[in-house]
């Protein structure tokens, strides 16, 4: 197992790049502790696949170093970085039997026969496959054959990391949320590095002790599921992580006051004199409906009931603000005002969170 190093680690696909823009993976400087299991999250098309890749050797970065426990590995190849990678789509031997498929990457690395069968078997129970073990790979369902290459990254114990490029698409949603915890399980019993990608936040909250959070090329947060929640230092995180997600509004900030379309509102914090475009942010959950004078005035337009909570639809002179409100919250039509409480408001410029400088 590994610490996995990226130093000023940057791609580009074209020959020539001449801007950032060009870039499908911004310059980046991180440490993937060893032993941690992290989710790679964001939209499809964010660079997800092209930094995993890069890490296993399957790209070669325009730039950087990539280093496992401080050895440059940058020009090794897959074989010689001693990693496991599990795509989207399987890749299996259809010829070969579900055991020697599973059996495969220890052959290849000389282990002893008892040692593979005792182990197949264990992978064979995780994966749910020990009854088809006999079968020929060829014939088997899509949904089959990805519990195949599942197994097949999962069968060595000595990889230096894991990497799971969105493993799940293909698999039916309850054995995907089976084959998950499956997963986690896993990493407690061997703590191998592991890196999960996903453009699904429920799949990557649910796996990983930190989720790396990627936007346009570049890693925006990386953090525990809390601090992506209560203070995400880039608007694209409050809005891709939480149902729904955060709030943001165009507003100007001074000290502790902010000034949103027309009314002032108190933030509990000071901000100093945030400068460029400056917005607030605040999640529905610390977001109240209320009546009165105090506030932002705005107009309810929808009630959801979703079970645990009701999620409050509500427009403030043409901009939405959604709240979360309890269960069995009485949501009268004289609420006409919405209330941040203060410990959860965040303040943006030109998308990064500032910093409070206390009250
Ligand atoms: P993700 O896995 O997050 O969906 P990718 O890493 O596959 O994103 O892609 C990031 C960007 O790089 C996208 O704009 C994509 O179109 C581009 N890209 C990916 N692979 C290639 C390639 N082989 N050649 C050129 N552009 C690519
Ligand atoms: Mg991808």
């Amino acid at each position: 197992m590994a610490k996995i190093t990226l130093d000023n680690l940057a791609h580009s696909y074209l020959p020539n790049p001449k801007s950032e823009d060009d870039f499908a993976l911004k310059e980046l400087n991180h440490d993937w502790v060893d032993g941690e299991a992290y989710a790679l999250l964001g939209a499809s098309g964010c660079g997800k696949s092209t930094l995993l890749n890069i890490i296993s050797g399957l790209l070669h970065p325009s730039q950087g170093r990539i280093l496992f426990n401080d050895r440059d590995v940058t020009h090794e190849p897959t074989t010689q970085r001693n990693i496991a990678q599990v795509f989207q789509f399987p890749v299996v031997y259809d010829t070969m039997t579900v055991r020697d498929n599973l059996a495969f990457p220890l052959r290849n690395r000389g282990a002893d026969a008892a040692y593979v069968a005792e182990r197949v078997q264990q992978i064979a129970t995780m994966i749910g496959m020990e009854d088809m073990l006999n079968r020929k790979a060829r014939g088997l369902t899509a949904d089959a054959k990805q519990k195949i290459s599942l197994g097949r990254g999962m069968v060595r114990e000595d990889v230096n990391a894991l990497l799971f490029d969105e493993p799940l698409t293909v698999i039916d949603p309850h054995m995907k949320w089976e084959l998950r915890t499956q997963l986690k399980s896993l990493h407690h019993e061997f703590g191998h590095t592991m890196i999960y990608v996903t453009h699904d936040q429920t799949e990557a909250l649910t796996f990983a002790d930190k989720v790396v959070v990627m936007y346009d090329g570049r890693v925006v947060q990386m953090g525990t599921p809390q601090e992506l929640f209560e203070t995400p230092q880039h608007t694209f995180v409050g809005y891709f992580i939480g149902s729904p997600g955060m709030n943001v509004l165009d507003a100007s900030v001074t000290g502790d006051k902010a000034v949103i379309d027309g009314t002032e509102i108190s933030l509990g914090q000071g901000f100093g004199t945030p400068t460029g475009k400056v917005e607030v942010g605040v999640r529905p959950e610390f977001t109240t409906l209320a009546s009165g004078d105090v506030g932002l005035p705005v107009t309810v337009k929808r009630v959801e009931d979703v079970g645990r909570h009701k999620i409050v639809r509500t427009d403030f002179k043409g901009t939405a603000i959604n709240v979360i409100a309890e269960e069995g919250a009485e949501i009268s039509p004289d609420m006409n005002r919405i209330v941040f409480d203060p410990a959860g408001v965040n303040v943006y410029s030109n998308s990064w969170r500032v910093a409070p400088q206390g009250a």
